[in-house]
């Protein structure tokens, strides 16, 4: 065995209920669910990831945008073509924008947590993860008046840690991992289930193809290039039966372009018939209900 290539431990999750590659069977006989999701980072997506952009208007401007703006023209858009959508954000966001928090809820939509400063995890520091968390809810519950049922992580990253903290703290789910097309339940340590994930994947987020950054630029997609990857990717897991979770962002998918390349994924989605449009807790639920079903049967 090569010395210097570290094993990774146990995997963190355990595919116990649902089988991972046969289609879920979501409520009311549909084929497949989509979620339309918004990780409303706003400065937060800056500074956590490089703490001198505190210093630095120019970048910070990017996220600002998201808050004042962008988050505005989502919320627009969700109304006019009537579909649901749920916001994971931060607890420093909440606070710095609760005009959004409150159209997000009094809209009907879903609030979900993203950290307190969109806080990467290092699981060097575990003690840290609970910090966040519990800053976090303190957060949504003050300017939002609700505890959140679903977590996302900012980054895309988790820790065994962080999945048995979710479980400890109550809460439903978490959509952090990309290991699945279908829901799944992950099982804590000791054998005692934990939180349902929702699994997503970058190809149907916007960052990768939208998210400009001097000091690590990318190329900026043509909509036509996203739509092409989004609705590909939605075609085939419609037929899977799974779980489309789109991830975007405020700051990115709230600019005027890509509002309207949503509203044409959104449209192009509804052709086919059977699409849940549903929100994460939603998704959950349907899983613990099949999960319940599954164990009678
Ligand atoms: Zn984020």
């Amino acid at each position: 065995m090569h010395p210097d290539i570290p094993i990774p431990p146990e995997p963190i999750v355990e595919r116990a209920f649902s089988r991972m590659t046969e289609p879920f069977p979501w409520p009311g006989g549909a084929r497949c669910a989509v979620m339309l999701t918004f990780d409303f980072d706003a400065e937060t997506l800056w500074f956590s990831r490089d703490p001198e952009n505190v210093n630095r208007p120019g970048i910070l401007s990017q996220g600002i945008y998201g808050g004042r703006v962008g988050v505005h023209k989502v919320l627009d858009l969700m109304q006019e073509q009537e579909t649901p959508a749920t916001f994971f954000v931060p607890g420093w966001t909440a606070e710095r924008y609760p005009q959004a928090v409150e159209r997000i809820l009094s809209e009907g939509h879903e609030l979900g947590h993203h950290g307190y400063l969109h806080e990467w995890i290092d699981p060097k520091f575990p003690e840290l993860e609970e910090e966040a968390l519990d800053r976090g809810l303190a957060s949504l519950l003050k300017v939002g008046g609700i505890r959140p049922k679903g977590f996302r992580s900012p980054a895309g990253e988790s820790s065994p840690n962080m999945i048995r903290l979710l479980s400890e703290k109550g809460f439903l789910y978490d959509s952090t991992l990309m290991d699945g097309i279908v829901p799944y339940r992950h099982v804590l340590a000791g054998g005692t289930p934990g939180p349902v994930e929702l699994p997503w994947h970058w190809s149907i987020d916007d960052a990768p193809y939208a998210l400009f950054a001097v000091r690590n630029p990318r190329p900026i997609m043509t909509n036509s290039h996203i739509l092409e990857v989004w609705l590909d990717e939605f075609r085939e897991i419609y037929s899977w039966g799974g779980l489309v979770n789109v991830v975007m962002h405020p700051q990115i998918s709230g600019r005027p372009s890509r509002i309207a390349m949503m509203r044409t994924f959104i449209q192009e989605v509804r052709k086919l018939p059977g699409v849940w449009f549903a929100r994460g807790a939603e998704v959950a639920e349907a899983f613990v209900g099949a999960e319940k079903s599954s164990a009678r049967s």
